[in-house]
């Protein structure tokens, strides 16, 4: 029997003809994955809410292999969502936000915001883009998970019960889309350094009274065994990975990126 693998250590990705779809593509870990996919030649559509974010990434692209074609959406319009997916063949559903609150005090209408956005959308862009996968019978689904899909935190309940929701629509995904040539994964990172994060890091050394690297080190990765923020290139490498022949045998699987945070 021959190998599915192309040939031994040839860990390079070539998605040449191949159309991608990068959900909060303008921000810190969606534009890493946009640029990532680009350079291995894919045809990516960038999906934001965030217009001029999206032209800054737009002008990254004359360098790589593939293309940047920005899309300005706001994926709580579900079914432009859906039909934005239609015809691509890898679909990461990146975007997010967060607010930290009590529960008697979360907002209703925040709590559905957050869901709407980081789990319904992402149904939402996996249904539009299957039917051209299953045709294509290949299709790789990476959904931007988080430690917070395997782990709670307090004051989170609304990120927290996305993110679980999300691991169980990857896995879902992924036994519909086994038979088809789609794989569906899950990637789990820690703190990335984005800006979400750098400001956080500022605010919370004002409010401790503290360096911003004890911040760093005794708040944000108290739990992490590593003490470093991971980079959003970092997560784009494990997408790419999951979006690589190496990883055809991988889904309905979470990668953990967290330094360790879950090992306790
Ligand atoms: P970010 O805030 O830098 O980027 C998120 C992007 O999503 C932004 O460009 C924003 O405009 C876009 N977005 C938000 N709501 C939108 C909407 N309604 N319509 C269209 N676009 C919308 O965040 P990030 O840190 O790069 O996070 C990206 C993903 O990674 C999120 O799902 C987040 O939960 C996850 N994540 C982040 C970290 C971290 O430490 N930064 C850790 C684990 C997981």
């Amino acid at each position: 029997m021959t190998s599915p693998l192309p040939a031994p250590h040839t860990p390079s990705l070539d998605l040449g003809g191949r159309t991608a779809l990068v959900t909060g593509a303008a921000g810190g870990i969606g534009r890493a994955c946009a640029l990532r996919l680009a350079a291995a030649g894919a045809r990516v559509r960038a999906v934001d809410r965030d217009a001029p974010g999206l032209d800054a990434l737009a002008e990254r692209a004359s360098a790589l292999a593939g293309s940047i074609e920005p899309l300005v959406l706001d994926l709580t319009d579900l079914d432009a969502a859906e039909r934005a997916a239609a015809g691509t063949d890898v679909l990461v559903n990146n975007a997010g936000l967060q607010l930290v609150r009590p529960i008697e005090e979360f907002p209703p209408k925040v709590f559905h915001t957050v869901l709407t956005v980081m789990l319904e959308a992402p149904f939402r862009l996996i249904r539009g883009a299957l039917p051209h996968m299953y045709d294509r019978r290949w299709g790789r689904i990476v959904n931007i998970s988080s430690v917070h899909g395997l782990r709670a935190s307090a004051y989170k309940s609304a990120y927290v019960a996305a993110k679980h929701g999300l691991e169980g629509l990857s896995k879902t995904t992924a036994l519909e889309g086994a038979p088809h040539g789609v794989t569906s994964n899950c990637v789990n990172p820690g703190y990335v350094r984005t800006p979400l994060v750098e400001a956080q890091l500022a605010d919370q050394a004002r409010a401790h009274g503290i360096s911003e690297e004890r911040v760093l080190s005794e708040v944000l990765l108290k739990d992490s065994a590593l003490k470093r923020l991971l980079e959003p290139e970092e997560v784009a490498e494990a997408v790419a990975y999951l979006c690589g022949p190496q990883a055809s045998f991988v889904t309905g699987a979470s990668l953990v990126l967290d330094g360790g945070w879950t090992a306790h």
